[in-house]
């Protein structure tokens, strides 16, 4: 097990060696309309996952904000030379080091931060895992110093940044705590980690029947969209519809497998070659597809360890 957290680490903890050597920019700004940014993350500059905002008449509200504290201060400086609007909110998606590790950033700017309940509850515990059970004494304090979300909601909350409300969605799938936050007059969605664009997902600690019907929620209910995945690049529906059979593929080649009575290496060896026919060519391919396996073998053995929801 140890070996395992530890290659995630790697994932997510590799940028932070690289971010002091690589130079920015860590992300790619794009102009969505209506005042939505999504920032894409350069891929090994030490952002590690994307971000965005959206500028209001009165406000801005922020959708994570990175891996880096120094990407999500670059985030902050950009917002700076578009408004001069204060940013008022942060959203966090998820819990996730790659997604919440700037919050401090914008709390200090003012931003009240703001997640469903659990990213609360366990972005200073579970976090810990990615380094394999062993962090170092400056890797501890640094996931205990995250900042944490100041407002939770249980089911979602609903903000006016001025006379535009912004719906934040409590949907299930990734980890149990996710938020999908999305902008209606603009037809913008940003999915948090529920949706992988062409990328494998960590899969850590999802629940892959949820992620499914998550995904499905959002084709029911933004066809038109455009949507922020938490990983890869700005997509449309057919992109969601190619994560969302990606995960179905996955749960019914790990099923079969199990049903003819494979476990361990022998049921990776029977469902990764056809995965890597299929899918060989998206991001984090190499490095995702044997966990991928692996924890959904898991989830449908009723085995998987996932975070434990805390409480309201
Ligand atoms: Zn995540």
């Amino acid at each position: 097990m140890l070996r395992k957290y530890a290659l995630f680490a790697t994932l997510f903890l590799g940028s932070f060696c690289q971010s002091a050597l690589a130079a920015p920019p860590y992300f790619t700004l794009h102009d969505l309309g209506h005042g939505v940014w999504a920032a894409v993350a350069v891929p090994r500059s030490g952002a590690g996952s994307n971000a965005g905002f959206v500028v209001g008449p009165d406000g801005v509200l922020v959708i994570d904000t990175f891996e880096d504290p120094a990407a999500a201060t670059a985030l902050l400086a950009a917002i700076r030379k578009i408004t001069p609007e204060p940013v008022r909110y942060v959203i966090d998606t998820h819990y996730h080091l790659d997604h919440v590790a700037g919050n401090n950033v914008f709390a200090q700017a003012g931003a009240v931060i703001m997640a469903q309940h659990n990213v609360r509850t366990w972005e200073r515990t579970e976090n810990l895992k990615f380094f394999g059970g062993n962090a170092t004494p400056q890797q501890k304090q640094m996931v205990a110093s995250l900042g944490l979300p100041t407002v939770t909601y249980r089911d979602g909350i609903t903000i006016h940044l001025g006379d535009r409300p912004i719906y934040v969605r409590v949907l299930p799938g990734h980890t149990g705590g996710d938020s999908a936050v999305v902008i209606p007059d603009a037809g913008v969605v940003f999915t948090g980690d529920l949706f992988w664009n062409h990328t494998l997902p960590n899969l850590i600690d999802a629940n892959t029947r949820d992620q499914i019907a998550s995904n499905d929620t959002f084709l029911r209910d933004y066809p038109d969209a455009t949507f922020v995945p938490g990983h890869g690049d700005i997509g449309k529906a057919a992109d969601v519809r190619a994560f969302r059979d990606y995960l179905a593929g996955l749960r019914a080649a790990v099923a079969q497998a199990r049903a003819s009575g494979k476990s361990g290496d022998a049921l990776v060896d029977a469902v990764l070659p056809e995965l890597k026919k299929r899918y060989g060519g998206w991001d984090w391919f190499g490095y995702f597809a044997r966990h991928n396996i692996e924890q959904t073998a898991a989830e449908l053995a009723g085995t998987k360890r996932v975070p434990v929801p805390g409480v309201p």
